[in-house]
């Protein structure tokens, strides 16, 4: 099948001295509104809320980005209420209608791409080229997911002698959107412009850490045009907020992004039939992954040792497809070892608006704790390679690297979601793709090598949603890799690919005897 032909947003070009300066203002007005409220939009208003927290900046905790009004349940209800009104009017609202909004929404952030970037990199800590990525990820959900509705919303055509067969999609209904802080705009855009492309009044719960970003997604949606109730921004605590609307006898579709541990509670919550409820919810839930390269021993260790150290320490490896896994034959473990040793020590870590920065903080306190411990877990399990001391100033953990890991090892087989590598020997390839194999995950994998047989072997064992051979195996590009995992990183088709608006549907066959 030829797809639709689809060109991403370029990233911007760091090297031009204009992108340079216009980056370097964007990050001076950005701070000039630090410590701003931003509140609920509730049916068209943005209401006040009687818990309000602060997002700090994870490289300089004493820096607050914004103030986020926290809604009540109570709120969150009215905010259903006013969903369940806005729905038969935007149901009725052409496709063609719908998806130019989205449109323009990815213009808008194009617009304001440095702005972005900027809040990215202050709220969330992730390095500037990185945010920038993401900001073009973001625009490229809006414009694919324009595109794609247009082309299911023409339908099928099965007519036959005297019978008319017409294949068409509606959408679900409401649909409620519980996003994670690790891809703050890009991931709470494309499941929001998914599920309303698809015609669905939809409620946007994002991560606590993330907010401010969301908000600023918020500012963008309500630009666009998309009307009152049809879009709302319903930031609150995931155990309070995200459960009540969860269980919501009127949710018909919950689109989850973030851990094992919460979409798969998810997954049964949305399962139990509420009283009053009529239907049975969908749920896609992206959960986590335990991702692991092979490198064998005809692989070009220049590109295995790069490909490695971006993988793995890329967002100080808080990105679900980053590799924490490094499986590698025995006749070239050595070699590598020494070199991706090297390699990660001239890493620079440090606060993420610095231009030279590759591995910042991590996202909290909760997250360096955790991390720290699987570190203390790891000195049980394996030997340290290498730990680089990182700065204290903000939320850091020094990228560490262990080797001589057994692949049962707690830190082979937990998502650790921070700059923690295991590295793990073995002897022939049929092991390494079977230890490849060997966790409860199956999100992405990748592989370094030139003979063609293990090219092939991969291609056809190697069980993950997104593979990548002789690259890095993070930064899929939409309609080009589209993204996502099976076994347990989740249930549901690939975002940025061309079944994903399909989860958003409801078809319908309607015959008729002419
Ligand atoms: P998380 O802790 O599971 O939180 C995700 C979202 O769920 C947040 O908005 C959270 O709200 C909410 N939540 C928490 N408890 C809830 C409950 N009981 N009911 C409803 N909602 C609830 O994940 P995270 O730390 O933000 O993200 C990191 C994880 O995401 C990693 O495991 C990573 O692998 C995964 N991830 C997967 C993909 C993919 O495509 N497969 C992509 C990105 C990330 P609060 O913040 O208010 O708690």
């Amino acid at each position: 099948l030829t797809p639709h032909p689809f060109n991403p947003a370029a990233d911007t070009d760091y090297a031009v001295v204009e992108a340079r300066e216009q980056s370097q203002q964007a990050f001076q007005q950005v701070r000039q509104l630090f410590g701003k409220t931003y509140l609920p939009l509730v049916n068209g208003e943005y209401v006040s809320t009687s818990e309000i927290i602060d997002s700090v900046n994870p490289s300089n905790f004493s820096e607050v980005v914004g103030k986020v009004g926290l809604l009540s349940v109570e709120q969150a209800e009215q905010a259903m209420q006013a969903a369940k009104a806005a729905f038969p009017g935007w149901k009725n609202t052409p496709a063609k209608q719908r998806a130019s909004i989205l449109r323009k929404a990815g213009d808008l952030m194009e617009l304001r791409r440095a702005e972005l970037s900027a809040w990215i990199v202050l709220e969330v800590g992730k390095p500037v080229k990185e945010a920038d990525s993401e900001v073009s990820e973001a625009i490229d959900f809006c414009r694919y997911y324009a595109a794609e509705m247009e082309r299911l919303d023409a339908g099928y055509n099965y007519d036959v002698a005297g019978e008319t067969n017409r294949y068409l999609y509606q959408p679900r209904g409401i649909a409620v959107v519980i996003s994670p802080w690790n891809f703050p705009l890009a991931i709470a855009t494309g499941m929001t412009v998914a599920a309303l492309v698809a015609g669905n009044c939809t409620l946007l719960k994002p991560a606590e850490t993330s907010s401010v970003i969301a908000a600023k997604l918020t500012e963008i949606l309500v630009e666009a045009g998309f009307p009152k109730g049809v879009y709302q921004f319903v930031p609150g605590k995931g155990s309070k907020v995200g459960a009540h609307l969860v269980n919501h006898p009127d949710t018909h579709l919950i689109a989850f992004t973030g851990s094992r541990e919460v979409g798969c509670r998810i997954y049964a919550e949305a399962a139990k039939v509420q009283p009053g409820q009529k239907h049975l919810k969908r749920v896609i839930a992206e959960m986590g992954g335990k991702n692991g390269m092979i490198v064998d021993e005809s692989a070009d260790l220049d590109q295995a040792v790069v490909g490695v150290v971006q993988s793995a320490f890329g967002y100080s490896g808080q990105k679900c497809s980053a590799a924490s896994r490094v499986i590698v034959l025995d006749s070239v473990y050595d070699t590598f070892i020494h070199r991706l040793v090297e390699a990660t020590r001239s890493l620079n870590i440090g606060a993420t608006e610095l231009p030279s920065t590759q591995v910042g903080p991590v996202i909290d306190g909760n997250a360096q704790a955790r991390i720290r411990e699987y570190i203390e877990q790891g000195r049980q399990e394996a030997k340290v390679a290498v730990e680089i001391p990182a700065s204290d100033n903000g939320y850091f953990v020094n990228p560490t690297i262990f080797t001589e890991v057994p692949p049962t090892a707690t830190i082979a087989q937990e998502e650790i979601f921070g700059p923690v590598v295991a590295v793990i020997r073995v002897k022939d390839f049929e092991e390494a793709i079977a230890v490849a194999n060997g966790t409860d995950y199956a999100l992405t994998g990748g592989l370094y090598s030139r003979t063609p047989s293990h090219i092939q072997m991969a291609q056809e064992q190697f069980e993950v949603g997104n593979l990548y051979i002789n690259r890095t195996i993070t930064g899929a590009i939409v309609a080009r890799q589209p993204f996502g995992g099976f076994k347990m990183s989740g249930v549901g088709s690939k975002a940025g690919g061309p079944d994903y608006l399909l989860q958003f549907l409801e078809p319908r066959a309607i015959t008729e005897n002419v």
